[in-house]
């Protein structure tokens, strides 16, 4: 649509501010709606299922148009950015008639999927975040932010792996919304995150401060600090400028100061164990795999938080295992304090369950949107949360003692809002009445204008007499004249000069007076003014709160923290879990009796069976063979999952154990991938195994599980052979190693630290019972018939299979790879005379009778 001098004046006013917010849904205030036009209402019609009518623009057609109540405006706005759209919201900024032409109107926000602050369209117990990705070469910044509850991190990475580490940092991060640089752009289509569509595509966002200076000087003015390295942030140029970038769109799309982002977390890598893709999504972290839903994942297990915040914690205390046992420590000692103080901790639980998000709470002090009512549940909170400090009083543990400090006493906010605020404020804001009686004397005089007003005219009438000495003055109202003082012709000639004549009755004149004419202005007005001075009130009270607002963050911090800490200690008096002896000198792991936290929750009877591990000097590898079903995968993952809680500060499920801090955990699972992360193929494998060879160290756990499927069984068999050689001979990491190619287990002897393991299973009748119980020695074979025959195969297909088998085996047994790799024969002596002759025989240089009666005699000697 093209502006021109036909389209009406408003339209024009319309088109020009679409102009400025092309990619995003405006919604333009028309008094009491908003209204959609053109391809925004087309749109709109379909996704909102709104009526689409028309609007005459001063053109032949008119412009489509639908709309929607400004109150009813929210539940709109979040459908449309749940559907990924951005919406600008355009305001009337003047009364109609205040001045010529239309009203005017800009955008005073802009709503977009990583900025959205309305906590009813967020999930209350995840983070919402917006990440800026910042490349240049194989060097990138990254800098996300959840502006709802004031968190915000950065991080900086470079060289050959960095778009395998950014699909990491996007799977850990998960954000709602990506924007990026330029160049980023051009690498996004070799992000598996973006390939299978985990993460929306990316915008290209420039923002205002492009150069580093630039960049640097901005987050100096917006942090109010004079040094970045107070967030440890100074030497991270491109995290820096991916922060400033990040913060350039929020302030763009916010339109307002931003209180609650003041403080950045600079991640650094080293701190944290690394997870990628593969092992978050085969460890079941956060989902499950096969519905990727809470349910049956670790967070599933161990969040028992009783606040949203906590949960939001616990979240990203599973996202982020420590690597620094100091920490790791201090937390294990919090959770063992809190665990055998059972009153204590059930005091504490109690207190939490009341508390409501104050960090979202102070999202919304900081733009602005706070309503009445949630400053009291604030309040109220923050009583409580003072409670919870004056309950940590005796606590020894460093963390919880950190805690006590860390929570403010902010009892005199919260009792300043009691009385600032009605206790049953109206969850609307236009018809006033929100601001407490007692609060305010110029509110509580308009409120009671009318009643004060009775009272003064009596007094004026009485004061007037003595004046004037007319004893049979009067005051009165009605509802033309408004307010008067009457005095009968008679007394007429005592009236004083300030007197002013208004009108004229058969018996009597009435008069108005300057302090009458004040009054009669504050009652008749007194609804209006007490209005307009509720507002000018309650936007004070928002203005006092924001200087509360990094208190109320760090108490917040506080909170969360204890939350988890009270969770893993729940959880862990509730399943029987013991302290893990968090080792950071020696290399090895040491589990007794361990069991999977999960798989053990979720079945009905108390059967699991436990089993041990130990990685020690002389164990690196554990080959472990076994039937489909024996146990083989629970078992790894039980080891990477109790090393991985350890790491987060968490009792473990088992009766003991020591546990070496790892950088890394890896896990490749051979057998089951899910199309929506990419095509379970032998090459995504192997990209896999590439990086798990490239990365690993010998502070790493390993787990493959039946690495080496996808191909045929030689091909497989070997590829599986030189993985564990190379695994076990140059990178020295602990490694579990599941597999049915039984030629492996002769490794154990012939290189160092390779040991088998099995799971056992009972023979009987020709079937088999799984004892889940793991044990030294190899499996001899992978009893995949018996196994068949359990999942309820036809007889006559067994059978046959058993029949095939034998034949293989009769087959496969004339070949055997030896201990050091060599393929060697096993053929009968006669067999391998015949072989031996027809590799000397030259057929060209005999004639064809003698090539005839050796090939009989080949084949009399094969018949022996
Ligand atoms: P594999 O990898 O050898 O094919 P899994 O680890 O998938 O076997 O285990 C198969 C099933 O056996 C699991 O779903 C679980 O129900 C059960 N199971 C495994 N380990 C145990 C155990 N230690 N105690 C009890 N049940 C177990």
């Amino acid at each position: 649509m093209k502006i021109t001098s036909k389209v009406s004046p408003m339209m024009q006013q319309y088109l020009l501010t679409k102009e400025s917010y092309p990619d995003c849904v405006l919604f333009y205030r028309l008094g009491d709606f908003y209204e959609m036009f053109f391809e925004d209402a087309i749109l709109c019609s379909r996704l909102l299922e709104l009526t689409l009518t028309g609007k005459d623009c001063g053109l032949e057609e008119r412009a489509p148009m639908c709309g929607i109540p400004h109150h009813a405006s929210k539940q709109y706005i979040a459908k449309l950015v749940d559907n990924g759209y951005k919406v600008a919201i355009c305001e009337q900024l003047s009364n109609p008639g205040d001045q010529k032409g239309p009203v005017a109107r800009d955008v005073v926000q802009v709503v977009t999927p990583g900025t959205m602050l309305e906590s009813d369209a967020l999930e209350a117990t995840t983070n919402n975040f917006l990440m800026y990705i910042h490349t240049d070469a194989d060097n990138v910044g990254v800098c996300y932010s959840d502006i709802s509850t004031g968190l915000m991190e950065m991080t900086e990475f470079s060289g050959p792996d960095y778009i395998k580490l950014l699909d990491d940092i996007i799977i850990r991060v998960r954000p709602k919304e990506v924007l990026c640089n330029e160049s980023t752009l051009n690498i996004c289509g070799k992000l598996t995150t973006v390939n299978t569509s985990y993460v929306a595509p990316f915008a290209v966002y420039a923002g205002t401060h492009n150069t580093f200076n630039a960049s640097k000087e901005f987050l100096l003015k917006h942090f109010q600090v004079q040094s970045l390295s107070v967030f440890d942030a100074s030497d991270k140029k491109h995290g820096i400028l991916a922060t400033a970038k990040l913060l350039d769109y929020v302030y763009d799309t916010q339109k307002r100061n931003i209180y609650n982002l003041k403080k950045l977390v600079t991640i650094k890598d080293e701190n944290f164990v690394h997870l990628d893709i593969s092992a978050r999504r085969n460890l079941e972290l956060v989902e499950n795999m096969s519905l990727r839903k809470k349910h049956g994942s670790l967070l599933w297990l161990l969040d028992k938080t009783k606040t949203c915040m906590g949960a939001r914690k616990m979240r990203s205390f599973i996202d982020k295992p420590l690597t620094n046992a100091k920490q790791i420590n201090e937390r294990l000692n919090a959770v063992e304090e809190l665990l055998s103080n059972y009153i204590l901790r059930d005091e504490l639980q109690a207190e939490l369950q009341m508390i409501i998000d104050i960090e979202r709470r102070c999202g919304k002090i900081s733009a602005n949107t706070i309503m009445p009512k949630e400053l009291l549940s604030l309040a109220s909170s923050l009583q409580l949360m003072y409670n919870v400090k004056t309950k940590l009083v005796n606590c020894k543990s460093k963390l919880l003692v950190d805690i006590y400090n860390q929570i403010a006493d902010l009892t005199k906010v919260a009792e300043f809002l009691f009385v600032a605020i009605n206790k049953d404020a109206p969850a609307v804001l236009k018809d006033g009445g929100y601001i407490a009686n007692g609060y305010n004397q110029e509110l509580d005089n308009l409120r009671n204008a009318k009643e004060i007003g009775k009272e003064w005219l009596v007094a004026l009438e009485q004061s007037e007499k003595e004046k004037t000495g007319i004893k049979n003055l009067k005051t009165g109202y009605n509802k033309i004249f408004g307010y008067y003082i009457e005095v009968t012709n008679g007394s007429l000639v005592q009236v004083p000069d300030y007197y002013i004549r208004k009108q004229t009755t058969t018996t009597a004149e009435r008069f108005i007076i300057p302090e009458l004419k004040e009054m009669e202005y504050k009652i008749l007005n007194s609804t209006e003014e007490a209005l307009k001075l509720e507002n000018k009130l309650y936007t004070e009270i928002k203005e006092a709160l924001k200087a509360y607002i990094s208190d109320m963050l760090q108490s917040s911090e506080a909170l969360s923290l204890l939350d988890c800490l009270l969770s893993l200690a729940t959880v862990a008096t509730k399943n029987n879990y013991c302290k893990p002896v968090i080792n950071s000198k020696v290399n090895g792991i040491k589990i007794v009796n361990g069991r999977h936290p999960v798989v053990e929750a979720m079945m009905n009877t108390s059967e699991f069976v436990p089993n041990d591990c130990t990685f020690d000097q002389s164990t690196s590898t554990m080959l472990i063979t076994g039937p489909n079903m024996a146990g083989k995968s629970t078992y790894m993952r039980q080891v990477a999952i109790i090393t991985l809680m350890a790491h987060i500060g968490s009792f473990v499920p088992a009766t003991s154990a020591e546990i070496s801090i790892v950088d890394r955990i890896f896990t490749r699972v051979g057998a089951t991938d899910e199309l929506a992360f990419g095509q379970s193929t032998f090459m995504v494998e192997m990209n896999e195994v590439a990086n798990i060879l490239s990365n690993a160290t010998s502070k790493s756990l390993i787990v493959l599980d039946e690495v080496g499927r996808g191909t045929s069984t030689y091909d497989g068999m070997s590829i599986a052979w030189a993985i564990l050689e190379y695994i076990a001979n140059n990178i020295k990491a602990k490694t579990m190693f599941s597999t049915h190619y039984h030629e492996l287990t002769s490794l154990e002897g012939t290189i160092e630290g390779v040991k088998n393991y099995k799971v056992m299973v009972k023979e009987y009748n020709g079937g088999i019972m799984f004892l889940h119980k793991i044990g030294r020695g190899s499996a001899n074979r992978s009893f995949g018939i018996e196994v068949a025959k359990l999942a309820g195969l036809p007889q006559e297909l067994l059978n046959r299979a058993n029949q095939i088998l034998a034949h293989q085996e009769s087959s496969a047994s004339k070949t055997s790879v030896d201990t050091s790799g060599k393929i060697t024969s096993n053929l009968r002596p006669e067999e391998q005379e015949v072989l031996n002759i027809i590799k000397e025989l030259n057929i060209n240089t005999i004639p064809p009778i003698m090539a005839f009666t050796t090939l009989n005699d080949l084949i009399e000697k094969l018949k022996k």
